[in-house]
This record gives C-alpha cells, sequence and structure tokens, in this order.
C-alpha cells in the first residue's frame, strides 16, 4: 500500500470506523487521526513527513 494509498484510506484497522481529525499541536502542525472508539490513532508531522501510528489513544 503506497503512501497516498494510506491517505485516502482512513479507517480504524480494528472496527473499520472513518478516523476523526483533531488538530490539537497548532504550532507543530502536527495532524492527529484518531478512531472514535480509541484503537487507533495515527499523527502526521509535516515537518518530517512521518506518521507515527499507534494501536491505542492514551
Ligand atoms: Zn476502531
Amino acid at each position: 500500500m503506497n503512501v497516498l494509498k494510506r491517505l485516502m484510506y482512513e479507517k480504524c484497522p480494528k472496527c473499520n470506523k472513518k478516523l476523526e481529525t483533531s488538530k490539537s499541536h497548532i504550532i507543530n502542525a502536527v495532524v492527529i487521526k484518531s478512531c472514535p472508539e480509541n484503537h487507533f490513532q495515527r499523527e502526521y508531522h509535516p515537518a518530517l513527513e512521518t506518521y507515527i501510528e499507534s494501536d491505542k489513544v492514551g
């Protein structure tokens, strides 16, 4: 799965719900998308061009 496809496919791998976006780190422009059931979280760091994925939130 390439990066563009991953960007398009923003669903929780566990429950398949659409990830919700929140921008809680405005200064760093970090975009956080997370499952509404807290199964999965993905952070995108534009400065690093990197994703950080987590199985659970908190
Ligand atoms: Zn989920």
